[in-house]
Parts: C-alpha cells; structure tokens; sequence
C-alpha cells in the first residue's frame, strides 16, 4: 500500500469513529426530554384510579366509562413493587427504588440494602444543567419527597432529612409544612425555616406571599399557609390542616418560578392518597386521586406547549388497602357513599367497622389497612414515554427517564 492510501484509509477510519462516536453522544443527549414531570400517587393502584373514574362516571349518570387525565395518556405499563426485604414494600424503599435505580429495605431511604448511600436520579439530572422541583400534599420531609433529595437509614428522621435540603441546594420544594419541626422533642435550637433561610433559601407561607416573595429568589419552600402558625413547631400534614394551596395550584407555583427557559425535572406527589387508603376511606381517597389528576392536568396543558420537548410520567410507589371495585352488591353504592361524605367531609366521625360496613354496602372492598405487593400503573405521554409501556421494574424508572 503506498503512503498515500495509508494515510487515506488511517483518516477514514479516524473518522469514522469521530462520526460514530459524535452521532451516539447526539443521541445520548437527545434522548432526554428537557421538561420532566413525575407523578407519584402514594398508594395508587390501579383500582384506585379505577374507583375514581367510576366515581365521576357516576356523576354523569353512566356505569363507567369517563376517564382522568392521566389514564387518557398512550403508553401505559405496571410496575412490580417489592422492597429488598419485604414483598410489601413502604414509601421510602419504593421512592428509593423509584428515585434511585436501587432495592432497599423497608425504611431505608436513599441508601442502599446495606445503608450506603445512593444517588437520586434528581442529582443526575442537576449536574445536567436542570432545575429541580420536589412537592407534595404531605410534609416536604415525608418518604416519598425525601427519597428525592435526602439519604438517611431511617425514613423517621425527619429532621435530619430536612436539613438535607440545604445540601440539595435545589431550586423548588412544595409541601405542607414539616414533620418533626425541632427535632423528635423539639431539641433543636433552630426551627427550620431560620435554618433554611440562614441558606439561602426563601420559606412562604401561602400562595399570595410566594407570588410576592418568591421574586428573584434562587431558592425557594412553599407551605400551606394554615402551617404558618406553627412555624415554632411542629409542622402538620394536610390531613389535618386545611390546605389552601391544592396540589395543581402548587404545580403552577414551580412551573412559573422555575420557567421553560431551562430544562426541568419536578417530582410531584399525591401523599395522602396512601392515608386516606390506609383508613380504607373511599370518598376522601378518591377526592385525593381527583386532587393528583387535577395537577397531571396542569403538566398536560404545559405538554401541549411543548410536546416534542416534555415528558410526564404518573405513577405510584406501591398499592395501599388491597382495593376492589366490587364487594357484594352489582352497583357501586355512589349515592350511599356521597351522602355520607357530604354529611362529614374527612368521614372522621365514622368509626372503623361503620366505615367497613359503609364500603361493603356500597360494594367497594377492602382488604387490608397496610400496603399490598400489587404491582403499580405507569401511565406516560411525550418524549421517551414509549419506554414506560409494559412490565417493569420500579428501578428501572431512573434510567429510562435518563435516557439510558
Ligand atoms: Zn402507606
């Protein structure tokens, strides 16, 4: 071979290589859409969507047949559930199964099956150049928000977990407050949003002084407005507070603060989805389905404007109070249920068994106050939501929202 042709044939291949290797980077890049939103229903089974749709198909006078938001996206596929140790997972292993790609054990969050420390696809994502938002009904430092931002042995350590915030140095985080405010017994000198506001970050109460002061802000925490009184304190749950921020309204709050102008991830929660099935109340837990759908609607509309470039996912961590759509009678006992929901909002004054013979009048059963194995919907739109379609692995959720 003459000079000439070596020197030809070694630049070809040179590049060839350049090519291939330009062309795999393009499509690694390509792969990610620049607006993600993450729906987690806590506790949300199938049916659990299912009872709500029946719910508002009641209301049209119709046996079924009217669908949420969410189950109207394409690609729809189930995930398996179990934990490292249990086949019955609970939040936290779940959202660290979800948020990180690994199997832990029950109570372990952000860690692995050993304790040791893992990484939140939201950190992936941050060194990637985006903006993180983490929200929920719940407190911010609740499992399923914490295993986005914190890593802790124990989920119960609420307070260590929320000063985990500050390492995030993430941009946006929505909640009802917090637990364990001060500590377990309140020992801690500094309430958090002295600590939090010591770092950077912008604490508001209520929608009014976020759109007020949230302004020009890097770092910013919304609670509900009723937490405000007990910002001394222990925070509470919008179990019990009034919430005065719904969780679309809040969604709204961190599409607008964190704008289309840089690309997104926003980790949004349904929290007490799993409480109110956990009670084994049917109308509060398909109020709360109602409350998440609302805001899959908000991320659908901000889809809309930018299909090509968003993708929203909705989910669940695992199935709580083994629901059926059926116990007995071969209508769903709407009228029965509505009545005694409009009597008493929360069904707080209705005993365990009241409320048990409530549901198996109405033919909506119940198996269990706890979590169930049952595997979780995974119902996805946009770019990249062909991959969420079948069955999978809640670890395999990570990677397929990296692109990988
Ligand atoms: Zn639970």
């Amino acid at each position: 071979m003459r000079l000439q042709s070596i020197i030809t044939a070694i630049l070809t291949i040179a590049m060839t290589f350049n090519t291939v290797s330009f062309t795999s980077d393009a499509k690694k890049k390509d792969e990610k859409a620049k607006y993600i939103f993450l729906f987690i229903g806590d506790g949300m089974g199938a049916n659990h969507v299912a009872t709500a749709e029946s719910y508002l198909s009641y209301l049209q006078g119709k046996l079924g047949g009217v669908t949420l938001t969410m189950s109207q996206f394409p690609y729809y596929g189930t995930a398996n559930s179990y934990s490292a140790d249990k086949n019955i997972t609970d939040s936290s292993a779940a959202g660290t199964a979800i948020s990180c790609g690994v199997k832990t054990y029950n109570g372990g969050l952000g860690v692995d099956a050993e304790g040791n420390p893992v990484k939140s696809m939201t950190y992936d994502l941050r060194e990637d150049g985006y903006k993180i938002g983490v929200m929920s009904t719940v407190p911010i430092n609740h499992a399923t928000p914490g295993a986005f931002y914190a890593s802790s042995n124990s989920r119960n350590d609420y307070y260590d977990i929320s000063t985990q915030i500050v390492k995030s140095d993430f941009d946006f985080f929505a909640g009802s407050g917090f637990i364990d405010f001060r500590g377990k017994k309140g020992e801690e000198k500094e309430a958090i949003d002295v600590y939090l506001e010591k770092n950077g970050y912008e604490v508001c109460y209520g929608i009014e002084e976020f759109k007020k002061d949230s302004q020009g802000k890097d770092k910013v925490v919304f609670c509900q407005e009723s937490n405000r009184a007990e910002s001394a304190g222990n925070y509470v749950s919008s179990g019990d507070i009034p919430a005065d921020a719904t969780l679309a309204e809040m969604l709204q709050l961190g599409i607008d603060y964190l704008t289309d102008e840089e690309p997104f991830f926003i980790m949004c929660e349904g929290g007490d989805i799993d409480w109110t099935a956990h009670a084994n109340k049917t109308m509060p837990m398909v109020m709360d389905v109602l409350e998440l759908d609302e805001a899959v609607a908000v991320a659908y509309e901000f889809y809309k404007k930018h299909p090509k470039e968003t993708l929203i996912i909705v989910t669940a961590d695992h199935e709580t109070g083994g629901l059926s759509l059926g116990a007995g009678p071969e209508i769903i006992g709407w009228e029965t249920l509505i009545e005694q929901w409009e009597k008493d909002g929360k069904q707080n004054n209705l005993g365990w068994k009241e409320n048990s013979d409530l549901n198996r009048k109405s033919s909506i059963g119940w198996t269990t106050g706890g979590h169930t194995a049952t595997p979780v919907p995974v119902f996805s739109i946009g770019k990249g939501a062909e991959k969420f379609s079948g069955r999978m692995d809640n670890t395999d959720i990570k990677g397929k929202i990296l692109g990988k």
